[in-house]
């Protein structure tokens, strides 16, 4: 290559780079293989190694992970938390080990996992969890200490009152990937790419709440700063973290020859497929601190370690048929199944198509020859089409629910195509589950074991059948007798009164939460006028955009929804907003609680007076109105007894707001 040509490609290298680097660890959404961005990586290293005066200063060979992004604080890493140089044959192995026996031919290495998440630096005052940080560009990290506090594995206090900062690579481990990306697909949303960018997501998030649930692990395998000196070596090192109390990376193994490192290499290479977590190589690190120190580092990373990277494994097969299943959320999702073929340690055959627009644009067909691979080693997918079949056609997802026949819609902006019949059978459970929750028409006793087997024993197929359950219907099931079942009667009676807006929410339709359910019903006052609103309606009202507009039209406008209102008004379920039957007479009056009454609990008792307008008050002075005095009243009925306040029952309660 002439050097005009070598700066034409390093220009166009260092562009992709820049652009993928950005995906990967700014927006932890990687759009090629990390195998691949190693080889362009290699070609602008090996181009800038000939023609030195090509290597700019922001040349993504000059730099290490991504740049801290602004979302959180940023944090200055006293010592910096390198990369390490990398290695995809054995012969750069033994020419690694060449160099370093070069300086030192007594040389011990230990070799230990690579995991494929992400680094942070965790800084311990005294013992106590003071910070934690990510890489970030290796010099100036984000602070997600608040995140980090919400990984169950890092201690927050060690077993020794020591200042020390160390460095772990937190993970999450692929059982929680598939199911977190099993979830996600079922929701119609975008699915993490494999586990460690899932682990950067998660732990990315402005919410430590949901961080919290995404079930992240930490291994640790770094003392980055001590105020200690008895270490000398990193197999010690890692012992002496473990008995401060943390996790630390699993089986680090010490040897001595170059061969012995490479049947190490070799062995951890053949049980990568079955660890709990996901690893892309393993790294040979010289073990003696003193002789790291003298073999030194790059301005990148430490010439002392590597990291030896295993190999995708990529099969070929044949696609045999694309199945599309309709999930507990509505939305459809097409499987390839394809011939079985064994990857990673298992045999596989099948994978998710995701949706439409992943089958475009790699143009997958029945009868397709194709290269799979396992993402992160575990959920098989589907990398390129080699060949179509002859006279093969375009897949296309069907136009209707292949569970219930009812026509499928595709939202502006979302990927994922939906069946919203409430009376799809797919999702009958889920919305049932929903239908009775406590928000929405709180019927105490319906769970999901209870509906699951009501469901089962074909007594409900669709919510309104709810009602028309009898106390013999819910005998039938294991467990009930007499009075249970009366129980779950009288639960399903009194929600018949519920407000329009909880009946709205339950009904499920999309994007309608609890609060959206009270604003329509408040707003329309009646479930008749709601049903018939326009587009235009709907908008007209504040904070309501398009798409909640449009799935209320689209909810409405299906036959299934309006015949299961109509069910639900026969059977005597309340159809009005609650807001505009009642008045306001108890306007400027006060009311005190106190003790046990017969039949409300002090929560229904408050809801009520608010209802018509009153207000409730915890102590009893001149201004109560009323004080609602139940059994076991103690004090305050004393005081109101003093200042001559009108003590009324639940009786007389009742009596006021018939
Ligand atoms: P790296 O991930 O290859 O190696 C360094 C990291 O390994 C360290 O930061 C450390 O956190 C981690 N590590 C895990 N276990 C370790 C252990 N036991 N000892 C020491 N370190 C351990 O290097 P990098 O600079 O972070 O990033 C390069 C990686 O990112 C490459 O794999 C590259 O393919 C990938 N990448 C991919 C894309 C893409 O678009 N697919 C884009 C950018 C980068």
């Amino acid at each position: 290559m002439d050097f005009e040509n070598a700066k034409v490609r390093a220009k166009e290298l260092r562009d992709l780079l820049n652009y993928h680097s950005h995906r990967y660890y700014v927006e932890d959404s990687p759009e090629i293989e990390d195998y691949e961005y190693d080889m362009l990586q290699r070609e602008l290293v090996a181009i800038e190694k000939e023609f030195p005066a090509l290597v700019t200063p922001d040349s993504p060979t000059q730099r290490v992970g991504g740049s801290a992004e602004g979302m959180f604080e940023p944090v200055v890493h006293a010592v910096p938390l390198e990369s390490l140089q990398d290695a995809f044959s054995l012969e750069e192995v033994r020419a690694f080990d060449a160099r370093v026996r070069e300086q030192f031919s007594d040389i011990e290495y230990s070799v230990e996992p690579k995991i494929d998440g992400l680094s942070v630096a965790l800084e311990y005052e005294n013992g106590v969890f003071v910070r934690g940080s990510t890489r970030g560009d290796g010099n100036v990290g984000e602070d997600v200490t608040a995140n980090l506090r919400t990984v169950n594995s890092i201690p927050l206090r060690l077993k020794e009152d020591v200042n020390i900062e160390v460095r772990g690579e937190v993970y999450m481990p692929k059982k929680v990937f598939a199911s977190l990306v099993e979830e996600q697909e079922q929701n119609g949303e975008k699915t993490f790419k494999n586990p460690r960018n899932a682990a950067a997501g998660s732990l990315r998030q402005k919410n430590p709440a949901i961080t919290a649930t995404r079930n992240l692990d930490i291994f640790v395998f770094n003392i980055q700063r001590y105020n200690g000196n008895h270490i000398t070596g990193h197999k010690q090192s890692i012992e002496y973290l473990k008995s401060l109390g943390f996790k630390t990376i699993p089986f680090c193994n010490k040897f001595s020859s170059v061969e012995d490192v490479i049947t190490e290499l070799e062995r951890i290479g053949s049980i990568r497929s079955s660890l709990p977590f996901d690893i892309d190589g393993a790294v040979i690190k010289t073990d003696s601190f003193a002789m790291r120190t003298e073999i030194g580092s790059t301005s990148k990373f430490p010439r002392w370690a590597l990291a030896f990277k295993y190999p995708p494994e990529e099969k070929e097969t044949t696609v045999t048929d694309i199945e599309v299943a309709v999930g507990r959320t509505g939305v459809l999702t097409p499987t390839a199944v394809f011939e079985p073929v064994l990857v990673a340690g298992s045999t596989v055959s099948r994978a998710t198509l995701h949706n439409q627009d992943f089958i475009d644009e790699k143009d997958i067909r029945i009868g397709d020859r194709i290269v799979i691979r396992k993402a992160g080693d575990i959920i098989p997918e589907v990398l390129r089409v080699i060949s179509h079949k002859e006279n093969s056609e375009k897949f296309l997802l069907p136009s209707v629910c292949p569970s219930c026949g009812a026509t499928v819609i595709r939202e502006e902006d979302e990927a994922a195509v939906r069946c919203v019949n409430p009376e799809c059978p797919a999702q009958l459970l889920r919305n049932l589950i929903h239908f009775c929750s406590r928000d929405a028409m709180d019927i105490d006793g319906m769970g999901e074991a209870v509906l699951e087997k009501l469901v089962s024993g074909g007594m409900l197929t669709k919510a309104s059948d709810i009602y028309t359950l009898k106390k013999e219907d819910v005998m039938t099931l294991e467990g009930f007798k007499d009075k249970s079942s009366q129980n779950i009667i009288d639960a399903i009676e009194k929600s018949k009164a519920a407000d329009l807006g909880c009946l709205v929410f339950a009904l499920g339709i999309r994007h309608v939460g609890q609060k959206a359910g009270k604003i329509l019903a408040d707003h329309f006052g009646t479930m008749e006028k709601l049903m018939n609103a326009t587009i235009e309606d709907l908008t007209a009202i504040e904070g309501f955009g398009g798409i909640m507009g449009q799935s209320v039209v689209d909810f409405f406008s299906l036959e299934q929804s309006r015949h299961e209102i109509e069910a639900l008004t026969a059977l005597g379920v309340n159809m009005n907003s609650l807001k505009e039957t009642i008045d306001n007479r108890f306007e400027g009056k006060t009311f005190v609680l106190t003790g046990a009454l017969p039949t409300y609990s002090r929560n229904e008792a408050s809801e009520l007076i608010e209802k018509f307008g009153g207000k409730t008050a915890s102590s009893v002075s001149k201004k109560t109105t009323y004080v609602l005095a139940g059994e076991d009243a103690g004090s305050k009925l004393t005081k109101a007894q003093t200042l001559g306040i009108t003590i009324i029952s639940e009786e007389e309660f009742n009596e006021m707001i018939k």
